[in-house]
């Protein structure tokens, strides 16, 4: 995946970041520290400084776009699944072809954009 400043800026502004405890308290539970579903990224608060994991988040929100909310979904599913056979729970994940993009995905022109998009 190649993104550029329009991209993130274009993913940003339709992103909703929501740092609802609840969900937060949950997704620490399993070692996570954020889940995309669509345009929402429900996030740890302070995570939200974190660089890295917003550009990871939004990577997904981009996939959510390419393959459709009812793609997405099935296909994250059957390689996760696939992969606890071979793994173990916490591991499946990186099974994932939409998490070894994400993860892979690097752009250090991102930080910029990011904080002059956060703090306008
Ligand atoms: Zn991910």
């Amino acid at each position: 995946m190649n993104l550029n400043k329009n991209d993130y800026i274009r993913l940003l502004n339709k992103t909703h970041f929501i740092s609802f405890r609840p969900i937060t308290w949950i997704l620490n539970k399993f070692n996570m520290g954020a889940i995309t579903f669509g345009i929402i990224v429900f996030i740890d608060k302070d995570l939200k400084g974190s660089v890295g994991t917003i550009l990871h988040e939004l990577v997904h929100v981009q996939q959510y776009y390419n393959y459709w909310f009812v793609g997405f979904i099935p296909v994250y599913l059957y390689h996760f699944f696939r992969g606890w056979i071979v793994t173990s729970f916490h591991d499946a994940y990186m099974c994932v072809p939409f998490e070894i993009e994400a993860y892979g995905y690097r752009d250090g022109s991102f930080e910029r954009v990011y904080n002059e998009w956060r703090y306008v």
